[in-house]
């Protein structure tokens, strides 16, 4: 290959800067001319598509969010609105592409390799949610971002002993909430995963009340439901006055962890091997400290799962 694409797509996360430096330096160190295709799908299907030199990415490795900028394209997911883009690649004479992104980027993934084109997916998202790597670029930044806010809510909630409700983000998978509340000392971690009961928390706190304990942090990952509910729930059932905080956006921003960096670029630098090899259609990931990479389709067919000990654990340590 002579020159390859990157794109990063869905919702930005911190180390997409990093990924995509190490995709640019990578090409170019091999000889391969990169293109930087700006706004994700939609920019591909409208040709917003220029060259990117070395320069083109200096000073970005510590800079979250993404210079390619991201957005949400829905024509992307017609035949006609794929055809489009397949069209504006071979008028650039772009003849593979990375992709960084998340679940739904992955499946934009997918139905270019469907139809022929090469593509390499490169998980880059703060949920963790991809499958065929244990670690996605931009979640342990977003940890880092969560066990701040929590250990800063920690010291007003045993000044006034209070027990609070902390909503992260992780509509379907509870990988943010079951870390950061693990990492956090929560005493309680709600996740999509688990079917939650109400009354179960309530006689949680209460066996905590009993104890002496006076202050409570409950990690509520947003797809198990509102914040907010839940602590009105917990106020009119215990009599407990209680707050909550709503991280919501903060926890896509910042300056990327090293662990997000070092992975974004060794994951970036994985996807454009693959294209010097010929390869397409394939997914980066980490597996116990080892990079792998697999069929995208196969990998997009597998479930999201959590890690059932890290759950079993955090029950265990928040008695
Ligand atoms: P993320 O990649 O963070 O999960 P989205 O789910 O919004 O974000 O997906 C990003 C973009 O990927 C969508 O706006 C769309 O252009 C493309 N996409 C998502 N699903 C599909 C699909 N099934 N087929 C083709 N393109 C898709």
């Amino acid at each position: 290959m002579k020159r390859i694409g990157v794109l990063t797509s869905g919702g930005d996360s911190p180390g997409m800067n990093a990924a995509v430096r190490a995709v640019v330096r990578k090409a170019i160190y091999h000889d391969i001319e990169v293109y930087g295709i700006y706004h994700g799908y939609q920019g591909l299907i409208a040709g917003n598509i220029k060259k990117l030199e070395v320069g083109s990415v200096g000073d970005i490795i510590h800079r979250g969010g993404t210079i390619l900028h991201t957005a949400r394209c829905p024509e992307f997911r017609t035949e006609e609105g794929q055809l489009k883009a397949i069209e504006q690649l071979n008028k650039h004479g772009i003849e593979g592409i990375v992709i960084i992104g998340g679940d739904g980027s992955y499946r934009g993934a997918k139905a270019l390799t469907e139809r022929g084109y090469p593509c390499i997916g490169v998980p880059g998202t703060i949920d963790n949610d991809i499958p065929g790597t244990e670690f996605t670029i931009g979640f342990d930044t977003a940890l880092n971002t969560v066990i701040d806010a929590i250990d800063k809510i920690r010291d007003t909630a045993t000044s006034h002993e209070r027990t609070y409700v902390v909503e992260v983000m992780g509509r379907d998978a509870g990988d943010i909430a079951l870390w950061a509340g693990l990492a956090g000392g929560a005493e309680t971690i709600l996740c999509p995963e688990y079917q939650f009961h109400m009354d179960d928390l309530i006689a949680k706190l209460v066996r905590g009340h009993e104890r002496g304990k006076k202050h409570s942090i409950i990690v509520v990952a947003e797809g198990v439901g509102s914040g907010v509910e839940i602590a009105k729930n917990i106020d009119e059932k215990m009599g407990i006055e209680t707050r909550v905080t709503v991280l919501g956006h903060v926890q896509r921003g910042g300056s990327p962890s090293a662990k997000d960096r070092v992975l974004a670029s060794r994951l970036g630098s994985l996807a454009v091997e693959l294209l010097m090899e010929g390869k397409g259609g394939r997914a980066v990931g980490i597996e116990q400290n080892s990079l792998v990479d697999y069929d995208i389709i196969e990998a997009l067919g597998r479930p999201h799962t959590i890690d059932k000990k890290m759950y079993d654990l955090s029950e265990e340590l928040s008695i």
